[in-house]
């Protein structure tokens, strides 16, 4: 049996009494890519907050490769092997890619020392190799700020990687993005996935079929459902509060 990379037991997050998280229960095995479905509202932001440490969950426990992750701040979990993708990619847009990747490379390294020093030879493979897994080889040294808003995500993908996290959470990586760069981020996805565990939130249903293996869909703090695309596609219940309302039908998002 593959050791657990997630443990995730009776977690509750109150708001102000509104539960958005309700006696959730998961867990995930070292090397999954996993995919989180559900309607808005379901409470999927709230959980990676939750793994990240930003939130602290008021019931529940929560554990990483093993290590309860209660009271432990953001900057610690992220050093514990998780990194986190944000909906909005956050680059330095008057940096170029290359830059942008130096910098991820070394964490405590400055803006500065950056544009000003000379990098290392291992560091420069290092940042060649990202570059080629993102596909952005062809404009390393143009600024980041004239790279479509899908090369923007892929850069972001390659700063969160160059970190070497053994838990990758992407929140809705292809919102916004074209068809074409919808599937080279599911193909980017795939290829990570094969050295990293991963949790990605979305809500496009075609991207999730491209990439899914294994889906869990939550519903109002809780865990309706799990397992693969055509079964949780054809679930009554699923049918019921996710697939089945047109106001959230799945190019919705
Ligand atoms: P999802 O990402 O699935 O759309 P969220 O996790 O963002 O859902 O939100 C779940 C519920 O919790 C929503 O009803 C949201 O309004 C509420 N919520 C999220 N964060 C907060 C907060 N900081 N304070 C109060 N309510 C919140
Ligand atoms: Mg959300």
């Amino acid at each position: 049996m593959a050791a657990k990379i997630l443990e995730i037991e009776n977690l509750t997050v109150s708001f102000d009494g509104f539960k958005a998280l309700n006696q959730l229960n998961f867990d995930m095995d070292e090397g999954e890519l996993r995919v989180i479905i559900g309607p808005n509202g379901a409470g999927k932001t709230t959980f990676l907050d939750v793994i990240t440490g930003k939130v602290q969950p008021t019931e529940g426990r929560a554990r990483f490769k093993g290590k309860n992750l209660r009271s432990r701040s953001e900057d610690e979990i992220a050093r514990l092997g998780i990194g986190r993708k944000f909906q909005t990619p956050r680059v330095y847009l008057n940096l170029t890619p290359r830059e942008n990747l130096d910098l991820a490379c070394n964490r405590y390294k400055t803006v500065l020392s950056t544009l000003f020093q000379q990098t290392s030879a291992a560091e420069r493979r290092t940042v060649g190799g990202l570059l080629q897994v993102i596909g952005l080889t062809a404009k390393a040294d143009i600024t980041a700020g004239l790279l479509s808003h899908g090369e923007k995500q892929w850069l972001e993908i390659g700063m969160l990687v160059a970190q070497s996290p053994d838990l990758l959470l992407v929140d809705e990586p292809v919102a916004g993005l074209t068809d074409e760069e919808t599937e080279q981020t599911g193909e980017l996805l795939m290829s990570l996935a094969e050295s990293h565990s991963i949790i990605v939130i979305e809500h496009d249903m075609e991207f999730v079929r491209q990439i899914a293996r294994k889906v869990t869909v939550l519903h109002e703090g809780a865990l309706l459902c799990e397992g693969g695309i055509e079964e949780v596609q054809s679930d009554p219940r699923v049918i019921e509060v996710y697939l089945g309302k047109p106001e959230e039908s799945p190019q919705a998002a």
